[in-house]
């Protein structure tokens, strides 16, 4: 009995020591964010912002995957409109048409050997899906006015960030603000099909023209709420890498035959085992990277029992890791996804098919690469009557660097962010989807992606969906940020 309570004594004392340990790690836990100072918001009218982008929005500017049935004349009275509505900034700024369409601007610097910053947004769109119109509240468009809002394609990704932009700097050049760096505008006109186009070739010429940017910011973020544990209010976050992109083509060719006589595996059967195989054994879900900078920034804003947690990784992180995996969207940011997109064999009942394909869609973490998931892969299916190759060799993207959190310019765009959402806190995040910035490493190592306005969940999927819609304030807060980050960064 003595032993007992012995026993019972030091599993007491450990456990008090554990919690102390915890406490004081969780107290230890250091605010990363960014106090702002005050600030005078820039001048300009909201409402005609908006109008702005509601006849943006008219100009029916589309990306079709088929390059047949691009319409280049809706791009031309696009750009016409630009310099019609924003005289000033067309004044200031040397504007460039590369790759046929897309604008890449230039508004020169006071001091020209300051590295300049470089401002991305897209104008082309996606179309309306067929059959969904009537979904609409407006038409897609017409660019109407209702509600507060600007209803149509493209209110959200991305007119509004050229309209913003563009807001941001005429109403700059209005209060007479000169740029000490150089400020570049890129508007790909191709971003919804790749940018290879657009985005690719502005940043190859001004590679060849030396530039080396502070940092460049495009979208692959937002200001978004109720999506972090431990936190009410809202996120900024900033993408600092986006994932790669990798379709493996899965093929098993032999013989045919009729079905009366079948061999003990066909080859739907293997090629459904290889799948299988790849289903299971998914690649190994990590708490690294962008997403742990997530947690070091946004932990020490969180609640306490969460603050607890985040201070706490060395013990709670296979409890953090189990939590995040188990939905789709936190999952997608922890490891390399496998999707399998396509299953093709068979066109008769009694027939054997000689011929059997399936693709699996890779969307890979920073950490890893197109070859290391082609490598997986055929180690996972370990079966040599399954023949794996990415499908299209032009169409495979390694995931990008990452951006560092510890610059001048990653603080002055939290600064920037938190003078106008100063009840927002900013914290890194990772990218899943892809945008135009990954084309342009080659001339800025600081890649920042937020698209500096409020979004909830229902808003993120009306992007590329029916009913899309920017709220009027939203368009206006994106316009006061823009304008910060420029003088925050550029002056
Ligand atoms: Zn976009």
């Amino acid at each position: 009995m003595e032993r007992f309570f012995a026993f019972v004594g030091m599993v007491i004392v450990l456990l008090a020591v554990l919690a102390g340990v915890l406490l004081a790690r969780t107290a230890m836990m250091p605010s990363r964010q960014v106090d702002p100072p005050p600030y005078t918001p820039v001048t300009f009218d909201a409402q005609r912002a908006a109008a702005h982008l509601a006849e943006a929005v008219r100009f029916k500017t589309l990306s079709h995957q088929d390059s047949a049935q691009f319409d280049p004349e809706p791009f031309e009275q696009f750009r016409a409109f630009l310099a019609e509505r924003y005289p000033k900034a067309h004044a200031a700024m040397q504007r460039e048409i590369v790759g046929g369409h897309s604008m890449l601007y230039t508004w020169p610097g006071g001091d020209p050997a300051a590295a300049p910053i470089i401002l991305l947004a897209h104008y082309d769109v996606v179309p309306v899906e067929p059959g969904t119109e009537g979904d609409w509240a407006h038409p897609a468009f017409e660019g109407v006015i209702a509600d507060g809002f600007v209803w149509g394609r493209g209110a959200i990704d991305f007119k509004c960030g050229v309209i913003a932009i563009l807001e941001a700097v005429e109403a700059l050049l209005a209060e007479g603000f000169q740029p000490r760096r150089t400020v570049h505008l890129a508007f790909g006109h191709d971003e919804e099909i790749g940018g290879l186009n657009g985005a690719a070739r502005m940043a190859a010429l001004l590679e060849e023209r030396g530039v080396k940017a502070h940092f460049l910011l495009d979208e692959g973020a937002a200001v978004v709420e109720g999506v972090m544990p431990g936190i009410a209010g809202p996120v900024a976050l900033v993408g600092l890498a986006e994932k790669g992109y990798l379709s493996l083509e899965l093929v098993v060719e032999g013989k045919g035959g009729h079905s009366s006589t079948p061999p003990p595996q066909t080859n739907i059967g293997i090629l459904a085992t290889a799948v299988a195989r790849l289903e299971k054994n998914q690649l190994r879900a990590r708490l690294e990277g962008p997403v742990r900078e997530m947690f070091a920034h946004a932990g020490p804003e969180m609640t306490f029992p969460m603050r607890l947690v985040m201070a706490n990784m060395w013990l709670f992180q296979p409890l953090v890791k189990r939590q995040l995996t188990a939905l789709p969207t936190t999952n997608a940011a922890l490891r390399t996804t496998t999707a399998t997109t396509i299953f093709q064999a068979g066109t008769k009942e009694n027939v054997l098919p000689a011929h059997a394909r399936a693709i699996v869609n890779f969307r890979i973490l920073p950490g890893e690469t197109a070859d290391t998931v082609l490598e997986h892969a055929r180690r996972v299916v370990n079966d040599s009557r399954v023949r794996i190759a990415p499908v299209n060799p032009d169409d495979i993207n390694n995931p990008t660097p990452v951006a560092r959190t510890d610059t001048p310019a990653y603080r002055a765009l939290a600064m920037s962010l938190r003078q106008i959402y100063p009840d927002a806190i900013v914290a890194p995040a990772l990218t899943l989807g892809g945008t135009d910035a990954k084309h342009y490493y080659g001339v800025a190592e600081n890649i920042y992606r937020i698209q500096p306005m409020r979004f909830t969940q229902e808003d993120l999927h009306r992007i590329h969906g029916s009913n899309e819609r920017l709220a009027i304030e939203n368009l206006a807060d994106g316009i006061r940020v823009y304008a910060q980050i420029i003088r925050n960064t550029a002056s």
